[in-house]
């Protein structure tokens, strides 16, 4: 049985323009292959507590680290001690940079300014990554057993989330979670897609019956599940973009309030969330 680290942030150290979301990557690639509702070994299966925006509580502050630092073109890269020699480091770097500019043409919009893109050392090897969008910055944590690309795909979805922040605003934080995570994985994609051609390609191994209804929350739910939704939402989005373009669904992004669902897809698409769903499956099923 796979376990994975629990992660817990307190409330009251929640902030208002805090995004945070954390990513835990399913490691154990040497023990028997993972079930089919795993998602393949060279994508990663997330843990994305949602921080709600309140105003009366301040930021949890970034963890300080200190470490080799890299200024890249868009990037400051800092990865703390014994992490990376200098080499790779500097191969990190480089692959943050090519990420950052993959993710911007699938996003379609520049970053607002530079980021800065923290690797920290994570003593439990649970590689999860953060970002604080409204302070431009992304960390992941990760460990010196782990390769260097696995960081590098956690932080192309974070900076997604990033580039969201940039063209959608403060929107951006209380938006629907199937638009919010479902962006960032998508806009990850090749990243998290490994073989697999596009986000259709992957839900479609799953059978109706087997996948989910996209407005479900994971609190509680196995990691399996959770896998799956993030795939589903990737799906879901590309599947909005693709049918009804970017306007629409940029409409859309901005109508959220957090939960599954919450957008007002009555709103923006003339139908509800469930018969976009049923069309979305029978697209997925007839491509
Ligand atoms: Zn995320």
């Amino acid at each position: 049985m796979i376990r994975l680290p629990s992660i817990s942030i307190p409330r009251a150290a929640l902030g208002p323009t805090l995004l945070v979301s954390l990513l835990i990557l399913l490691m154990f690639w040497h023990t028997p292959p993972p079930r089919p509702i795993i998602a393949p070994p060279h994508a990663v299966t997330g843990l994305h507590p949602f921080a709600r925006p309140n105003p009366d509580e301040s930021l949890v502050p970034p963890v300080p680290i200190v470490g080799q630092f890299i200024q890249g073109d868009r990037l400051d890269v800092i990865s703390a001690d014994g992490l990376f020699n200098a080499e790779d480091q500097a191969r990190l770097a480089a692959e943050l940079e090519q990420a950052l500019a993959y993710t911007v043409g699938r996003f379609g919009h520049e970053p607002a300014g530079r980021i800065n893109a923290y690797v920290g050392l994570e003593a439990g090897c649970g590689l999860h990554g953060i970002a604080y969008t409204n302070r431009r910055m992304v960390q992941v944590f990760t460990c010196a057993n782990l390769p260097r690309n696995r960081v590098v795909t956690i932080m192309a979805h974070e900076f997604v989330h990033q580039l969201a922040h940039d063209y959608y605003g403060p929107r951006h934080l209380t938006a629907d979670m199937i638009l919010l995570e479902g962006l960032a994985t998508w806009g990850a994609g090749k990243y998290w897609l490994g073989n697999y051609s596009d986000f259709a390609a992957f839900v479609r191994q799953y059978s109706p019956e087997q996948r989910l209804p996209l407005a479900t929350g994971y609190a509680g739910r196995p990691i399996s599940d959770m896998n799956l939704l993030y795939y589903q939402w990737a799906s879901f989005v590309e599947f909005l973009l693709l049918t009804y373009g970017r306007e629409r669904f940029d409409a859309l992004y901005i109508t959220g309030q957090h939960s599954p669902g919450s957008a007002d897809y009555a709103g923006v698409y003339g139908q509800r969330l469930e018969t976009l769903e049923q069309e979305w499956q029978h697209w997925l099923d007839t491509l």
